[in-house]
């Protein structure tokens, strides 16, 4: 079978990896609970930012963001080499800017996720993945963004949202670690 997912958020812990570097950065230290309670994706309020301030310091920062030592989620790299292993496709489509596209590519494979030939998809908007998706004819696709997944709900395939606080209103089947991945797989014989 071929699955798809987003990277930011979805498999790896970006949001919190930047939560951290802005506090050292700021020189500001902000309460955990605050941050896990956030229900938008940026994190600029925690720190009292406008939009636009918290822009400016997302993109200041984006090189340090991306490639420093950002954590995947618990068992997601596991996960998906199982797959690999058992025989099916894995895809990556992430909306990184296109001047981050390679690079992403070669830092995920050296977190250890298996990255196969002409299966990283990258640089497109967020509401263009849905042509990606609908072009590969993917039967599983993971994300954690309310404005993507919204687009992805006409596609016959199996929509997950991997759970964060921005996204706990949407009705749609549910991930929260990726130690369920498998078990998902087998309860709907797809192993
Ligand atoms: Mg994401």
């Amino acid at each position: 079978m071929k699955f798809g997912f987003d990277i930011d958020d979805t498999l790896i812990n970006l949001r919190e990896h930047a939560f951290n570097l802005y506090q050292k950065k700021l020189n500001k230290s902000v309460e955990h609970e605050k941050f896990l309670a956030l229900k938008s994706v940026p994190i600029h309020e925690l720190f009292g930012m406008t939009t636009e301030e918290g822009g400016r310091m997302w993109n200041s920062l984006r090189e340090e963001i991306y490639y420093t030592d950002c954590p995947p989620f618990p068992h997601a790299v596991e996960a998906l080499q199982e797959l690999i292993r058992q025989g099916h496709e894995v895809y990556y489509i992430t909306a990184r800017a296109p001047e981050y596209c390679e690079r992403t590519k070669q830092w995920i494979a050296e977190a250890g996720f298996p990255v196969e030939e002409g299966r990283f998809y990258c640089g497109m908007g967020d509401t263009e993945k849905v042509h990606i998706i609908r072009k590969l004819g993917l039967d599983y696709y993971f994300d954690d963004k309310p404005a993507v997944l919204d687009t992805l709900m006409e596609l016959p395939l199996k929509v997950y949202v991997r759970d964060n606080s921005y996204n706990r209103h949407l009705d749609i089947p549910r991930i929260t670690t990726w130690s369920e991945l498998l078990e998902i797989l087998r309860e709907a014989g797809d192993r």
